[in-house]
């Protein structure tokens, strides 16, 4: 049995984009507990970049992932509505204060300028703010050109191999799976959902990462979407949507239901939710949901991700907590993450990231 620089555990967006960060420097095993990667979380997402999505904390990750994800050709222009209903205006004030010292263009903009931006918008939704750099990210390519560059770099993915166990000894760990056993000198966790069921079974403490549900609906509506429309979100986090191609929606009511790692699949009550809310914010009628879907999304409990060794066991690394954002961060989180690895992890990081604000040892 030969034994791996580095075995990841969960092939999502998050282990292919460090496997194809440390391939060209260190062998590496990425073991998925899936028939194939990418069917939890990733493959389930909204598709959007959006920098104020996740908080400040979460942005320099997002704004420092915009060029790979542009130059890789990832991304559509789609543009982000931030919405508020009636007069009161403070949403929008706490939405800008919070992001006043980010560099995000975000403008103020009144009824008549989100009159031009969503056809038959209702009565009393009078207050928005407009930003511009809001993209689409076509997600699956860029799962799969992290997997084909992982690939053509050596690592070694093996499917239907769920971590069971691993025992660290002698300097090496030997990870149990479904599919034989590997060892490997650092062990990643990338397991999105289930990281501190990994965690755990490595006898590692684990961070309290909790999944959350989150629901969308691909409806079918007259009058039909154009590729106009920006994504509309709720400044009072109650619905975002946006539209798909033929003219559908895609819509959720924001939800974020506690639940166990598994595979997650939406509740009527959420569509029936997302559904009354569109209704009160424009006049669109739905003529049916073509398709509904449901994923988790895991977080810290500060929100941000971790990224880092643990401080319990420094040949264990997270790399979870991804929440609703792994897709935006996705080039910057494997950066980072492949820079510690490397043991280049240093100031000349550079831009407004904060290696320490993700490292796991803030929960110590
Ligand atoms: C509805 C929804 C909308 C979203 N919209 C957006 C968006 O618009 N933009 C954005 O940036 N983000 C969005 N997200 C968040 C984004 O999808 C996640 O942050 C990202 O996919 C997390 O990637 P991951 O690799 O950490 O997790 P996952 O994709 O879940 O991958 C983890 C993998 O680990 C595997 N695994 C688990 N346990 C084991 C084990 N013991 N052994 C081996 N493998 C294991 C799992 O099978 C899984 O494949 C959204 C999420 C949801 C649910």
């Amino acid at each position: 049995m030969s034994c791996f620089d580095v075995a990841i555990i969960g092939a999502g967006m998050a282990g292919a984009s460090l496997a194809a960060a440390l391939a060209p420097h260190r062998s590496v095993l990425l073991l998925e507990a899936e028939d194939r990667p990418g069917y939890h979380s990733t493959g389930r997402s909204a598709a959007f970049w959006t920098e104020s999505y996740g908080g400040p904390g979460v942005q320099p990750l997002t704004s420092a992932s915009y060029d790979r994800l542009s130059d890789g050709g990832y991304l559509t222009p789609r543009g982000a509505l931030h919405l508020a209903e009636g007069a009161d205006t403070a949403l929008a004030d706490r939405f800008l204060q919070t992001f006043a010292e980010s560099g995000i263009a975000l403008d103020r903009i009144g009824r008549q300028g989100i009159e031009a931006l969503v056809p038959r918008i209702r009565d009393g939704w009078t207050d928005g703010v407009w930003e511009a750099s809001c993209q689409d990210i076509d997600v699956a390519a860029l799962h799969a050109d992290y997997l084909s560059t992982a690939r053509a770099n050596n690592v070694a993915l093996r499917c239907r191999a769920g971590l069971q166990r691993a025992h660290f000894r002698a300097g090496c760990w030997t990870i149990e799976t479904k599919a034989g056993s590997f060892e490997a000198a650092l062990l990643v966790n990338a397991a999105g959902a289930w990281a501190d069921r990994v965690a755990e079974a490595c006898q590692v403490r684990p961070l309290a990462i909790q999944p959350l549900r989150r629901t969308i609906a691909q409806l079918r509506i007259d009058p039909p979407t154009t590729a106009a429309l920006p994504l509309i979100l709720g400044l009072d986090g109650s619905f975002y949507c946006k539209p798909d191609a033929g003219g559908r929606l895609w819509l959720s009511p924001h939800d974020e239901t506690p639940t166990v790692p598994g595979d997650a699949a939406p509740e009527e009550v959420d569509v029936a939710r997302a559904i009354a809310r569109l209704q009160d914010v424009v006049d669109w009628r739905v003529e049916v949901v073509e398709h509904r879907w449901a994923g988790l999304r895991s977080f810290a409990p500060d929100r941000l991700p971790v990224i880092g060794p643990a401080s319990d066991h420094d040949r264990f690394f997270w790399f979870a907590g991804q929440g609703g954002f792994g897709i935006q961060t996705a080039p910057a989180a494997a950066d980072l993450a492949a820079r510690y690895i490397l043991g280049e992890a240093g100031p000349e990081l550079g831009r407004q990231i904060e290696p320490a604000a993700y490292a796991p040892a803030r929960f110590d």
